[in-house]
């Protein structure tokens, strides 16, 4: 074909127009190139460009955290410094429950958490057989303070209804007088 030899003569004439192939670089997963140049005319390859290795994610330990019973804790895991991909992720540690722990002040007995300070308050149960009377009526008082524990069971006392969320009176605090005995 006459044609095509005609054109690799002009090819061969002419003086090459370079143009750079810049570089690619290399992340953590692909590979990259460097800097090369070849020909617009003919398309000849002047400076090959060069493969450049994936250069591999750089690894930083991320830390683990104890869990507390205020704050959740995480796993060790790890991550890439370059790319910020995870490669050992992190997992979440519940919260631990509260070491409760019982004080006695004044013989009033407080209830709090010797790691973080939580304050857990007694469960007081006042029992009476008559709950709407607007006098003092005798009743019993159990004041617990959780895991079993009783400060005291059962003592006997007087309580005056006032309104609460089962007593339509006006609303004020329970009064209770106990007896002088103790
Ligand atoms: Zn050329
Ligand atoms: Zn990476
Ligand atoms: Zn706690």
């Amino acid at each position: 074909m006459t044609v095509g030899v005609g054109l690799t003569a002009c090819f061969a004439e002419h003086v090459h127009m370079i143009v750079v192939d810049e570089k690619i670089d290399a992340t953590c997963t692909e590979q990259g190139l460097t800097e090369g140049s070849h020909c617009a005319i003919c398309g000849e390859v002047i400076v090959p460009q060069e493969i450049i290795n994936p250069l591999g994610h750089s690894c930083v330990v991320d830390k683990g955290v104890d869990a507390t019973c205020s704050e959740q804790g995480l796993t060790e895991g790890s991550h890439c410094a370059i790319c910020g991909e995870v490669i050992v992720p992190q997992e979440i540690i519940p919260k631990e429950n509260h070491k409760i722990w019982h004080q006695s002040l004044d013989s009033i007995y407080s209830m709090y958490c010797i790691e973080c300070g939580y304050k857990s308050f007694p469960v007081i149960r006042i029992s009476s057989d008559d709950a709407f009377s607007k006098e003092y009526v005798d009743a019993k008082v159990c004041v617990e303070s959780g895991y079993n524990y009783y400060d005291f069971e059962d003592a006997d006392c007087q309580i005056k209804i006032r309104g609460n969320g089962t007593a339509t009176y006006d609303k004020k605090p329970y009064r209770l007088k106990f007896k002088k005995s103790k």
